[in-house]
């Protein structure tokens, strides 16, 4: 869709797959300091360096963030790691200190993301800085919402953007503390074309184990990077202590991960060629199929108009639910995706034949 600058662009020495680490929260310049020893030791220095200085929390009570003053400590980073470093920034005020203090990168939270007059108010704020913007996927599962807060960052001249699927807030599906939803970036990227998306499994999984397997899919599903919240001492974090892992736990992580090359970058070899011909040819043929699957319901719906029929009829309705999702499972389909294709096909069928009985002279009884 727009043109935007993509990470390697961004005039900072980043490359793909991104990777973020850093605590969740600044708490000390000691804390600070210890992480940036141990990622050095274990030779695990990440390309950008996070940590949350103004802290959203859920309730009251909880550590809201150090404050500016946790901003003077990242030169302690800078210094030690010579890397560039990201905070999140939650309104206008936070966006002029964050400069004052050249943060590089800025991104944008969760709880930020779902509120345009926030992203709107920080946009404002960033008229006419030349500065990288990342944004949070919102609370809840919206595309456009995250669409939106890209396109107010856009819209005030902040081309160089990137979005973090940070996974969505589930009131019962408690495996996750928030449930990642890998359409939704892949819509994302599909709908803004070159649009990076990096993975934050910290935030989707919530606790120390099971973040392996979320990255890994983030990266066989061609995601671009990865934030991991990283701490010397993960137990006493003052904020999401769960979560976070040693600068030692990141570089196991991060050495287990098997990088998938993205296909953009490269020229498709003879086999997958081959492979992408057969496919397009068993969608053409898929078509006709549906075409013709129309012509017969197309049918079906004059003869229920001749006889006055409705075009819904339950029982028929479920008996083709059931037999076709057996079918289907038979053949090695999961039962989520038929169904959903029964639907899609279903309701394109009665929206026909509803249009056919509008649309169509009056039979007489
Ligand atoms: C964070 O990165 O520490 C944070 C608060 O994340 P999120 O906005 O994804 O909840
Ligand atoms: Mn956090």
């Amino acid at each position: 869709m727009k043109p935007h600058k993509q990470i390697k662009d961004w005039g900072l020495g980043l490359t793909t797959p991104l990777i973020i680490a850093g605590p969740c929260s600044a708490e000390t310049p000691e804390q600070i300091e210890q992480i940036c020893k141990e990622m050095k030791e274990e030779n695990m220095v990440p390309q950008l360096f996070r940590a949350g200085i103004w802290k959203p929390r859920t309730r009251p009570g909880s550590f809201e963030g150090v404050g500016e003053e946790g901003l003077k400590w990242m030169e302690i980073v800078r210094h030690q790691l010579n890397i560039p470093i990201t905070t999140e920034v939650g309104n206008a005020a936070h966006v002029e200190s964050a400069l004052k203090h050249k943060v590089d990168v800025l991104w944008i939270g969760a709880r930020t993301t779902v509120n345009p007059f926030a992203v709107q108010e920080i946009a404002e704020a960033l008229r006419g800085v030349d500065i990288p913007v990342m944004i949070k996927n919102p609370m809840n599962p919206d595309l456009e919402l995250w669409m939106g807060a890209l396109e107010r960052m856009y819209a005030v001249g902040i081309d160089k953007l990137a979005a973090i699927h940070r996974g969505f807030s589930d009131a019962y599906d408690k495996r996750y503390r928030n449930k990642p939803n890998w359409s939704m970036p892949i819509h994302l990227k599909r709908e803004w074309t070159g649009m990076e998306v990096i993975n934050d499994p910290s935030h989707i999984v919530g606790r120390r184990d099971g973040l392996l397997e979320v990255a890994q899919s983030a990266m066989n599903f061609g995601l671009d990077g990865l934030m991991i919240e990283t701490h010397h001492n993960p137990d006493k974090a003052w904020s999401d202590a769960k979560q976070q892992v040693t600068p030692n736990r990141l570089k196991e992580i991060i050495l287990s991960i098997d990088f998938k090359t993205p296909l953009e970058n490269m020229k498709p070899d003879e086999r997958l060629q081959d492979l992408r011909r057969a496919v397009d040819h068993l969608d053409d043929q898929l078509l006709d199929i549906l075409q013709e699957r129309f012509a017969v319901i197309d049918q079906i719906g004059n003869h229920k108009r001749e006889h006055h029929l409705t075009v819904f009829q339950s029982d028929r309705w479920k008996e083709v639910m059931e037999s076709r999702t057996q079918k289907g499972v038979k053949k090695h389909l999961s039962e989520k995706f038929m169904k959903e294709l029964l639907y899609c096909i279903h309701e394109e069928s009665v929206k026909r034949q509803e249009k056919q009985l509008r649309e169509a002279e009056p039979v007489k009884k």
